[in-house]
Parts: structure tokens; C-alpha cells; sequence
């Protein structure tokens, strides 16, 4: 039997991450960052001092990049070029850079053709913006997971203050609600939730209570293919 592809979409520190992670491992699939894909991009324009909005340079540069995200650990190692970039990928800056390169078709292209690829077989949670309406809008299984604005400002916030970057609650909340209005507000692929996407709302929810939500959405979507109840 065909392994499913589930999509998780939603805008910035809604727990697509955590719980897609989560379930990868819950159900024995590949866990997939797409969002990864944008920032390594981000990350090699920022390097080379390209301008954001050199279009055709920009999607030269992604169309010469080699991105593979390998599994360590229940999560992901980030390799740019054979370059471990997994740290550097999550700053503040290249936040804000991969939403701005983000908005070029041509470099969607290039990344959406990869992710077609590796989620080619099935047996993946791959999460994103677009990925229940334009990767894979035949995936069996579609969520669209979001949280109040307060609420994934201060996750946010709690993941740099782990990290020991200084940035104030209030900043944070001004960024992602900056990079949100970028990733709806575009005209190739905006975030929005697909036809047939489950809404979850984590406002209120622990990330292992979404996840255990999706992995029984998922092996009832399973059970339903195969008229059995998977357990
Ligand atoms: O998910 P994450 O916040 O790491 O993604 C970084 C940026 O990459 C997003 O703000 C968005 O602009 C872009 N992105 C996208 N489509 C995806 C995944 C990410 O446009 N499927």
C-alpha cells in the first residue's frame, strides 16, 4: 500500500515544525522543511551580497544550488552546497531574506520541482505555505495549522531566547507578522489554506496534542483507502 503524503501549511511559529516532526516519527515517515530549502537559498544570496531583488540571479543561484535535507536525530541537518548550514539558516535575517526570495517564481520552481521529487513515493510530512495547494494538492492528508498572533510570536521569541540571541518579545512580534503579510500577500503561491486542509488551531494546544491529532487524522485517512482501522 502507497504511504501517504501529508501536507502541513500555516504561517510563522504556528508548531508546523514540532509537529511535523513529530509525526514523521509517530507514523515511521520522512520528515520534510521546505521552508529549510528557502532559507538555505536566502542564506547563499546573503553571503554573496546579491540584492534581493535580483530576480534572474537569484533563481540562477537556486537552480545552482544543491540543498539535501538528511534526517538526524528525529529532525534535520541542513546541507548547502555540502556545507552544514543548519544554525545559520535560522537568524533573524535570513527569516526575513528567504520571505523576500521567496516571492520569485522562478526560484519556487526550481525548489517545488525538488520537493515533488522527494516526496515522490509517499511516506512523507512535508511542511510549508503552499504545500497542500500547490506541491502536492492530491496529498491524501492536508492540515492548515495556525495559532493566534500572540501565541507564535512568543514561541518564536522562546526559541531564540534558547538560543541566546537578543530579541525583545515586541520585535518578534513585528517580524513574523511582517513576514506573514509577505507569504499571503504574494502573488506566485501565497499561504492560504488549500481546499480539503484540516484547520487546526494550536492556540490552545500542547505540540505533542497536535500531533497525535494529525497521526490519528492520518491513519484514518489510511483506513479509509483500505477499509481497515489502523491503530
Ligand atoms: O517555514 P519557514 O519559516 O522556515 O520558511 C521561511 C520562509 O520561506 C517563509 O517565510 C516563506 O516565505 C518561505 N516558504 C515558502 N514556501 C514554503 C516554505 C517556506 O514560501 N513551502
Amino acid at each position: 500500500m502507497r504511504k501517504l503524503v501529508i501536507a502541513i501549511d500555516g504561517p510563522v511559529g504556528s508548531g508546523k515544525s514540532t509537529a511535523a516532526r513529530r509525526v514523521a516519527e509517530l507514523l515511521g515517515y520522512t520528515y520534510i522543511d521546505t521552508g529549510a530549502m528557502y532559507r538555505a537559498v536566502a542564506l547563499k544570496a546573503l553571503r554573496r551580497k546579491l540584492s534581493l531583488d535580483a530576480t534572474e540571479e537569484l533563481v540562477m543561484l537556486a537552480g545552482a544550488s544543491r540543498i539535501d535535507l538528511r534526517a538526524q536525530d528525529g529532525g534535520q541537518n541542513v546541507m548547502l552546497d555540502g556545507e552544514d548550514v543548519t544554525k545559520e539558516i535560522r537568524t533573524p535575517e535570513v527569516s526575513q531574506a528567504s520571505s523576500k526570495i521567496a516571492v520569485i517564481e522562478g526560484v519556487r520552481r526550481v525548489l517545488v520541482a525538488e520537493q515533488r521529487r522527494a516526496g515522490a513515493n509517499g511516506g512523507v510530512v512535508m511542511e510549508g505555505r503552499d504545500i497542500g495547494s500547490v506541491v502536492f494538492p492530491e496529498a491524501e492528508l492536508k492540515i492548515f495549522l495556525t495559532a493566534s498572533d500572540e501565541t507564535r510570536a512568543q514561541r518564536r521569541w522562546r526559541e531564540h531566547q534558547q538560543k541566546g540571541d537578543a530579541i525583545d518579545l515586541a520585535r518578534t512580534l513585528e517580524e513574523i507578522r511582517e513576514r506573514d503579510r509577505r507569504d499571503a500577500g504574494r502573488e506566485h503561491s501565497p499561504l492560504f489554506r488549500a481546499e480539503g486542509a484540516v484547520l487546526v488551531d494550536s492556540t490552545a494546544m500542547e505540540a505533542e496534542e497536535v500531533a497525535r491529532l494529525i497521526a490519528m487524522l492520518a491513519r484514518e485517512t489510511i483506513g479509509n483507502q483500505t477499509g481497515q482501522t489502523v491503530r
